[in-house]
């Protein structure tokens, strides 16, 4: 077989189940792939863990003790914790860091019987848009090695769209998991907040992070999304009380009667044509599958950037003090006392984005800015998510664009980083209310570059949503476009 690393997750399950692959021989064909780590989408790999995985799979396989995914391979972004892998978050603050405990996530993904293929790229600490923040290099796009794949989770997207894995997680705190898979033309999903549980997750900003998959099409999406979900009390206090699903149930359900929103907001100066196009193409396609535009109105779109970039910094600044060089990763050589331990190590550990949010938290969080920036974002991020909530009275599910462009190239944006911050004003409202949302390949735009069409549902609705995106899929083959030559 010798397309195993274009099979998508279901076919790859079901070629192991009936035993016609063996999870050793899977697993030894994307390792092949991911050798040279083309695209620089890992961070960590290590072949004898593995194979040990997928020889423990194969032994399951044999004796009828197999998950629902025993064998299929995964690769983890690099702000889940894990064992038998290094854990950096993409930063030199963590390097060499190797956590005592599997994050939840990835601990269930191994019980549902899949594979670690090793540790993804991304941004520092998943801050950025284009994975040009991360201390161990930039990831290239792989339908476009002159382009960003997108970010936070922009390795977990390029290594799916380069076939060196079947499916990936990502984290989604402002768009880190729809953003990356627009722009590398793959199907990513981020649930509602509280879904899938934070614990072992390197935090970023608490109240925002999300996790979810990523995978070619929104069928295998819903097989790791039902393995990924579910209550970890003890160990998130925020994770939602609530058993997984399973997502894969109504994906076939007919989408007839269905009222797509289409927030007026998402579709002005701002988008760029090709993207416009590709984005109305699909909205096309759902009338011809019988779902109903309906036009609404989500008014604070503009608000969420500054709420977000108030919020999110505030709650890294917090979160990130605990890298001071005494319980995890890099310290300072040479210092004169502990401050200077901790002024150096940090100096040195951190980059200049991470450097920026945090400096950016302590003083929207400071006494007399507190009010007049900490406190106005929460009030007007409440409003975003009421306005969410009266577009819902009107439409079932909501449509748009996810970024206002293709994928830059890079550099493009490197000295200016309020420009990434502007373009992640179609992700942002979702995560602001957390909303569950997705991106679903909606054709291709300026020079073949992939365009996401983002579909926002209302909480708890990710079989919805997943429902809608696997219809467009079943009418459409742009999650079948692979990049030149994989
Ligand atoms: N681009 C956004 C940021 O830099 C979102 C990142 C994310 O979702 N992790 O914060």
């Amino acid at each position: 077989m010798s397309d195993l690393h274009n099979l998508s997750v279901k076919a790859l399950a079901t070629l192991l189940q009936t035993k016609e692959v063996s999870a050793v021989e899977v697993a030894t064909r994307f390792l092949a792939r991911m050798g040279g780590n083309p695209h620089n989408a890992f961070l960590d790999i290590d072949s004898e863990v593995t194979l040990a995985q997928a020889q423990a799979s194969d032994a399951k396989l044999a004796d009828g003790t197999a998950g629902p995914l025993e064998g299929v391979p995964v690769a983890h972004k690099d702000v889940f914790v894990t064992q038998d892998f290094a854990t950096t978050a993409g930063s030199k603050i963590l390097s060499g860091y190797r956590s005592p405990f599997d994050a939840t996530v990835v601990q269930r993904l191994r019980t549902a019987g899949m594979v670690t293929l090793g540790k993804l790229n991304c941004d520092e600490f998943a801050m950025g848009s284009a994975n040009e923040n991360s201390a161990y290099g930039p990831v290239q796009n792989p339908w476009d090695t002159a382009r960003v794949p997108g970010g936070s989770s922009g390795g977990s997207a390029a290594a799916v769209a380069a076939g060196l894995t079947p499916a990936a997680t990502g984290t989604d705190t402002g768009g880190s998991i729809r953003q990356p898979a627009s722009f590398c033309g793959i199907t990513g999903i981020k649930p509602t907040y509280g879904r899938a549980s934070r614990y072992g997750m390197i935090a970023y900003a608490s109240s925002l992070d999300q996790a979810g998959p990523m995978a070619r099409s929104a069928e295998d999406c819903a097989l790791l999304l039902s393995a990924m979900c579910g209550a970890d009390l003890d160990r998130d206090s925020t994770s939602l009380d609530m058993p997984s699903e399973d997502f894969s149930a109504s994906l076939n359900s007919s989408i007839e009667g269905l009222r797509i929103g289409i927030p007026k907001e998402f579709f002005g100066e701002g988008l760029a044509t090709d993207v416009r196009a590709a984005v109305d193409g699909a909205l096309r396609e759902y009338e011809k599958l019988g779902a109903k535009l309906v036009p609404i109105s989500l008014p604070r779109t503009e608000l969420s950037i500054p709420v977000y970039y108030i919020i999110a910094p505030a709650e890294a600044s917090s979160n990130l003090s605990r890298f001071d060089g005494v319980k995890f990763g890099h310290r300072a050589k040479d210092y004169t006392d502990l401050v200077d331990m901790y002024k150096k190590t940090r100096a040195e550990g951190f980059g200049n984005e991470v450097k920026r949010r945090i400096m950016t938290g302590a003083y929207v969080l400071s006494h007399g800015y507190y009010d007049a920036y900490y406190l106005q974002a929460q009030k007007i991020r409440r409003m975003i998510a009421d306005d969410f909530q009266n577009a819902f009275k009107e439409c079932d599910v909501i449509a748009g664009p996810v970024a206002p462009s293709v994928a830059w190239k890079f550099g493009e944006n490197a000295n200016d980083p309020v420009a990434d911050y502007l373009a992640d004003i179609f992700t942002l409202p979702a995560s602001l209310a957390g909303l569950p949302g997705m991106s679903v390949p909606a054709g291709f735009g300026a020079q073949g570059m992939p365009v996401g069409l983002q579909l926002i549902g209302n909480y708890f609705k990710e079989a919805q949503l997943l429902n809608a995106a696997h219809r467009l899929q079943q009418a459409t083959d742009f999650h079948l476009q692979k990049p030149q030559g994989i």
